[in-house]
């Protein structure tokens, strides 16, 4: 295998996007909220170049994990450092890290990559420590390197999510004054799916 291939593979694996879908794989048809064109020139990655942010809204099962990691994989594609994790998750490893007094150390992993992918954030409300820690890397990675975060709650539901409306002010400021909102509308494609396959028969339908 060609080096240049062997380090994109190593990327690939150190990058944990949870799947390897594309833009490709991705039926815009299916959801007209979305402008097309709009993703396609973000994923020619120039926001990575100026580090900026992309965040994609929307409730459940619109998409936004599926773009967030396709955008992640044409950044491991042109060679770019790129890490993908939940919110949840990320809050996990700072806490334990932070009790084993290797906090400084793990903060590296989510500010080193060129491109932070940041997926669910909201799914779960943060206590003090952990919007901190949310907080310092945002903080961290301003105007140095490019996060994409999804989330399915509104800007303006943030406060909620750091129990502290100051912080989720300071937070907000930081991750948005450079950056690209993709709000999804639309129905849920795994539902579609389900649909699809017979999980919701109407009435008229088992007659
Ligand atoms: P979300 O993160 O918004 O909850 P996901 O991105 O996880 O949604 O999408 C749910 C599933 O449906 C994934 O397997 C994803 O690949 C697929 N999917 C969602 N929207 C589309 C679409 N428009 N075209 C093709 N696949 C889609
Ligand atoms: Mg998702």
């Amino acid at each position: 295998m060609a080096k240049q291939d062997r380090l994109i593979q190593t990327r690939k694996r150190l990058a944990r996007l949870p799947f390897h879908k594309t833009l490709e794989d991705f039926e815009f048809s299916f959801q007209p909220s979305i402008d097309e064109k709009r993703v396609r020139e973000l994923a020619i990655l120039r926001f990575m170049g100026h580090q900026e942010n992309l965040v994609f809204l929307g409730p459940p099962g619109v998409g936004k994990t599926h773009l967030a990691a396709a955008i992640g994989l044409d950044a491991i594609n042109a060679r770019h450092p790129v890490y993908f994790t939940t919110a949840h998750d990320m809050i996990q490893v700072l806490e334990e890290a932070h009790h084993r007094n290797q906090i400084h150390k793990k903060l590296q992993v989510y500010t080193k990559p060129d491109l932070l992918i940041i997926d669910e954030m909201g799914y779960r409300r943060m206590d003090e420590t952990a919007a901190h820690f949310f907080f310092q890397i945002i903080s961290e990675r301003y105007e140095k390197g490019a996060i994409i975060l999804t989330s399915n709650k509104s800007y303006g539901s943030w406060g909620e999510i750091f129990g502290d409306s100051v912080l989720a002010t300071a937070i907000l400021d930081r991750l948005l004054h450079h950056s690209h909102t993709i709000n999804i509308k639309g129905e849920s494609y795994r539902i579609r799916e389900k649909k699809k396959a017979g999980f919701f028969k109407t009435p008229r339908d088992s007659k």
